[in-house]
Formats: structure tokens, C-alpha cells, sequence
């Protein structure tokens, strides 16, 4: 179902006239930062924002101060947003939202000067997960940290992804697995990743090229209470074909079983233990069947 409004700097806005201009920097050149939120319904019926607080982190201290963005809407406001369009689209299930920093047009030689805006969009659903993923090792590599970072969460990287995401399902897979540029495991087009190698989780380092996933934290968190041994490691290329468990998390995807890598079977072809343990954790979590670490769950009537 298409939403009814947006949020536009500042005001709520119909979604047909959810418009900017084509001159814009942000649809030149892809201009623009942004966040993706998960909105869960929780075991009470209520709506809560998963880890509002660290996704406002990583747009003002990571993507908006590396490019030196200015922003005219401190994080209270822009979460004041969110609940304004949440509540004026009626949403009452999960849903997926964004919150956009975008460049407007600029002037060649001031592009210091160029102003933002903002502007948050809601979608209901969204499940990337489908529990079985199949995935390809892409000859792409992702972007370096010389080049555009990978832990700056800016639009411009997607391309990147894209490149990847299309050579992948050109290749008859659902999505990719990237490395470095040093020929190490990165992560994922929109989702980082996990293996499980004799019953211990390992994932590549923050330095290894990726975002700095919110969700990976998560599962950083969650295996250690449930006493999972974790490594945060560079991964060779060859690890990905002999694991005993891999799969990828992110917003969107949550906790996404990889059942398979270029033909290679993983595991048992279907979701492992420790992904299934780390998954319905994450879920009871998220849904508030469980309680969740403090400033992770944040009810949408309390901002
Ligand atoms: N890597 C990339 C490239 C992503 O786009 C995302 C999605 N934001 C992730 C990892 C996962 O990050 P998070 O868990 O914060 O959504």
C-alpha cells in the first residue's frame, strides 16, 4: 500500500506532492545522507522504534560530520517527525522508515555553501527476509576507506552495492557478498555478515571496510548474553565456503540466513543453530517479549 504523507523539512506533506527538484544535488549526484529505522509492533500492541538513538548517532556524528553537512533539524525534531507521520499514515504494524539529509541544488566552486533538507518516508512491511538467501561472492570490491567510506551511510555508496546486487542476480543469486580492498570478507550490498566456525560467531572488524551496523552491534550484544564465543577478525575468502553458518543482518534484513555461496552448500542448506538462536533473540527483543538493554526500544507515544 503506497503511504499517504511524508515528512518534508519540517511539515507533514501528501505523498504525491512529496517532491523535490531535479536540479538538486541529491538527485544529480546523489547527494545525500540517510538512515533506515526499524518500527516494530511489540507483544503490548504498541509501537516502538528499534535503537532510534543509535541510528541519530550514526547520521550526526558519522555521516553528517565526516561530509560536514549542516542540518537545520536537531535528532529530537527529526524523531518528532517520525511520530507525527507514523501517527498521520495510520501506521499500526512493522514498518520500515528513512530519514534523508539531501543536498539542494549547488553553485560550482561554493559547494560548502550548499543548503539540506530533510525528509523522513514510511513503509509499511518491508520484509527482506526470507530465511533463505543464496548468495554470490561478487568480483566487485566494496569502496575503500581512501575513497568513499564505508561507515559514512551516504547514498552515493548504493552505487557501489548496486554494481554488486546487479552482477549477482545477473548470475541467477539473490544478493552479494563483497570484500575489501585487500581481498578480505566486507559485507554485504545493505547488510553486514557473520560466520560460524566451530560454534564461535566471527565477523569482520569496523576497519575492514563496512558500515558500522547497527544490527551488528545488536548481535555483538546478543551473543555475548547468551554466551556465544565472538571473534571481530579479518575474514579470508575461503572462510565463506567452509563455514558452518553464515548470515546477514541489517534493518532491513534483520537476522537473514545465507544458505548458500556460489553453488557451495552452506551447512545444512537451511538456517543453523547459533542463526536461529541470534534471530529469535533479536525478534523477542524487537518485540518486546524480552527486555532490552537500555535507550534500544523506544515507544513512538514517548516522543
Ligand atoms: N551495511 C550496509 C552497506 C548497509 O546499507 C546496511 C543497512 N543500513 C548495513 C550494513 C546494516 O546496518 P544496520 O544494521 O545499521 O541497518
Amino acid at each position: 500500500m503506497s503511504p499517504k504523507n511524508s515528512w518534508m523539512n519540517g511539515r507533514l506533506v501528501p505523498w504525491a506532492d512529496s517532491t523535490i527538484h531535479i536540479s538538486t544535488e541529491a538527485v544529480l549526484r546523489g547527494g545525500a545522507v540517510f538512515e533506515g529505522i526499524r518500527v516494530y509492533r511489540s507483544r503490548d500492541d504498541e509501537l516502538v522504534l528499534f535503537r532510534l538513538d543509535d541510528h541519530m548517532r550514526r547520521l550526526y556524528q558519522t555521516s553528517l560530520r565526516f561530509l560536514q553537512m549542516p542540518l537545520a533539524y536537531k535528532p529530537a525534531e527529526l524523531a518528532q517527525g517520525i511520530a507525527a507521520l507514523l501517527e498521520a499514515d495510520g501506521v499500526a504494524s512493522d514498518a520500515h522508515i528513512r530519514v534523508v539529509v539531501y543536498y539542494e541544488e549547488l553553485t560550482p566552486g561554493r559547494e560548502r555553501e550548499t543548503e539540506t533538507g530533510a525528509f523522513i518516508i514510511v513503509r509499511e512491511g518491508l520484509a527482506m527476509s526470507d530465511g533463505a538467501t543464496r548468495a554470490s561472492l561478487s568480483p566487485w570490491r566494496r569502496m575503500s576507506d581512501v575513497a568513499t567510506p564505508p561507515r559514512v551511510k551516504a547514498s552515493a555508496n548504493y552505487l557501489n552495492s548496486r554494481v554488486a546486487i546487479t552482477d549477482a542476480q545477473r548470475k541467477g543469486f539473490d544478493t552479494a557478498i563483497m570484500l575489501n580492498d585487500r581481498g578480505k570478507v566486507s559485507e554485504g550490498p545493505t547488510m553486514n555478515l557473520f560466520l560460524v566456525r566451530d560454534g564461535s560467531l566471527i565477523t569482520p572488524r569496523v576497519t575492514d571496510g563496512i558500515l558500522e551496523g547497527i544490527t551488528r552491534a545488536t548481535v555483538i550484544d546478543l551473543a555475548d548474553q547468551l554466551g556465544i564465543p565472538l571473534a571481530e577478525r579479518e575474514i579470508d575468502p575461503s572462510e565463506l565456503f567452509i563455514a558452518d553458518e553464515v548470515f546477514f543482518c541489517g534493518t532491513a534484513y534483520e537476522v537473514e540466513p545465507v544458505i548458500e555461496i556460489d553453488g557451495y552448500v552452506v551447512g545444512d542448506g537451511e538456517a543453523g543453530p547459533i542463526t536461529t538462536r541470534i534471530r529469535d533473540s533479536y525478534f523477542a527483543i524487537a518485540r518486546g517479549e524480552t527486555s532490552a538493554p537500555t535507550g534500544w526500544i523506544t515507544p513512538v507515544r514517548d516522543l
